[in-house]
């Protein structure tokens, strides 16, 4: 069997999840659902950066700091539980604070100083906060990190040093022969440019901070936060503790990250891993950032949105196709509860939810319910599109696909008029028409399996088709399964219209 290992960032957990971090947890779990209906085994990884600064200060703000594992505790469980809220189907949840990773990353950091790739030298120049980050002169911009609109701190500190140079060569000759390991390509040349021109050898240590992993043999300091946290991707999945796992899953088929945090995994990542002797992943993603009804999303603004919030009332389903469908994965974008709603008329209550429903009432009306004889229908290029899509990250072109179908349906109707086939007695061209708009149906819900699970399941029981746990998707999309005879249940429509208080 195929395996297909993908991950998210492991997270910051000095608040709680935002809309933003669900936008690529969720996006990260439609790939999982989307690979195991295609009969791969998965394995999803998401988890927190339980050693970062972040935390310390976020402790220290309420007096925990002197609680910290406690303080990391708790805040774990509410992510995990968050998940859970928005049914993420991650494989594990891992916490960088524990003990499997720590001893992933003494391996790794004793693999690497062998190697000689670890060095002890002075590093005086900028640090940014927000960031984690050292940054070089030439990120700022106004004396300012372009991130966090900050002035980053002047550090000088004996530090323990990675030969990120050593890797420039080797590093750009895997990114040009390697043209789909950063994605979107349009992203391709900022870090081109930034390993040919910028990049410098890196600190990987602080021995002013008391919080994270101490450097193995030297207790004085603690790893550079983002040395330890790219490791995680390697614990998540045996590294240093069950190699033959490790061998089974690595490398990762895909990294899913936001933009901001692509230059750690497409130049200091793959250079750790060669340094290490280990193989490159083969994807690393980077998606865009939305603002909120036109402002950028921020706790000063007041505007962060709770994903759970919207799941109150709209439900898991809504928001996760909502979320894939108005922004084009890999691009900026904007959310706004009134486009959701707009999207949720149209498209789900109007042209799925009505389509579904009007199929079902006229197949009980002219039929008693049961499904008409076969008829043959090509649905081969929507089915194409919706894989390639899924294949290349581009989750916009598959929902594409899937209203392709949505719409084919609707037209059918309107062109057809079955009630005029039925009232001119046209039995034939109306259990033709019948059987196609079932089998539409049925189509169109079993490639929203990993978009809206729940909605797909809904949508397929009514039909009694649904999926066997052992059926792959390509099985699931031969045309014609809906066995002539068998009832179905129309139930309540799939998505209600909402009440308006206009
Ligand atoms: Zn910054």
């Amino acid at each position: 069997m195929p395996t297909f290992y993908l991950t998210t960032p492991i997270y910051y957990i000095n608040g709680k999840p935002s809309i933003g971090h669900a936008y690529t947890t969720i996006a990260a779990d439609i790939l999982a659902r989307y690979h195991r209906l295609c009969g791969d085994e998965v394995f999803f990884l998401t988890g927190t950066d339980e050693n970062s600064q972040k935390n310390v200060e976020a402790a220290q703000k309420i007096g925990r700091e002197n609680d910290m594992q406690g303080y990391l505790d708790e805040m774990a469980g509410r992510w995990k539980a968050t998940w859970k809220d928005l049914e993420i189907t991650t494989d594990r949840f891992i916490r960088t604070t524990e003990s499997d990773h720590l001893n992933a990353v003494e391996k790794f950091w004793k693999t690497v100083e062998t190697k000689g790739d670890i060095y002890k030298g002075t590093y005086e120049g900028w640090y940014c906060k927000g960031c984690e980050a050292f940054v070089n002169e030439g990120d700022l911009v106004d004396g300012k990190c372009p991130n966090h609109l900050t002035e980053p701190a002047r550090i000088k500190e004996d530090n323990y040093f990675f030969r990120l140079t050593a890797y420039r060569e080797l590093l750009l000759h895997y990114i040009e022969e390697h043209p789909d390991f950063i994605l979107p390509k349009s992203r391709r040349n900022e870090i081109v440019s930034y390993i040919k021109d910028f990049m410098t050898d890196i600190s990987i240590s602080r021995s002013s901070v008391k919080w994270g992993i101490a450097v193995p043999g030297d207790e004085s300091h603690r790893i550079y936060v983002w040395f330890d946290a790219l490791i995680n991707y390697l614990t998540g999945v045996g590294y240093g503790t069950d190699e033959k796992q490790f061998e089974k899953w690595w490398p990762a088929q895909l990294h899913l990250v936001g933009k901001d945090i692509i230059k750690f995994h497409c130049a200091l990542w793959p250079a750790m891993l060669l340094s290490a002797g280990l193989p490159l992943p083969k994807h690393v993603f980077a998606h865009g950032f939305f603002t909120i009804d036109g402002q950028k999303m921020s706790k000063s603004l007041g505007n962060v949105i709770d994903p759970l919030d919207v799941v109150q009332i709209y439900g898991n389903d809504v928001l996760r196709y909502f979320l894939l469908r108005e922004i084009r994965f890999g691009e900026d974008g904007d959310y706004g509860h009134a486009r959701l709603e707009e999207r949720y008329d149209s498209e789900l209550a109007n042209e799925l939810g009505n389509l579904v429903h009007r199929v079902c009432t006229m197949t009980e009306k002219y039929f008693g319910g049961k499904i008409p004889a076969h008829t043959p229908h090509d649905i081969s290029v929507a089915i194409k599109t919706y894989h390639m899509g899924l294949e290349m990250f581009a989750f916009h072109d598959a929902l594409d696909a899937i209203w392709s179908l949505v719409r084919e349906a609707n037209l059918l109707v309107e062109q057809k008029k079955p009630w005029v086939l039925a009232k001119e007695e046209k039995t034939e061209e109306l259990a033709q028409t019948l059987y196609t708009l079932l089998e539409l149906v049925r189509v169109i819900g079993v490639l929203l399996l990993p978009f809206m699970p729940k909605a797909a399941q809904t949508l397929l029981s009514k039909l009694s088709a649904s999926p066997a746990s052992n059926v792959t998707l390509d099985d699931l999309l031969v045309w014609g399964q809906l066995a002539p005879g068998t009832l179905i249940t129309k139930g309540d429509p799939l998505f209600p219209r909402r009440e308006t208080t206009t």
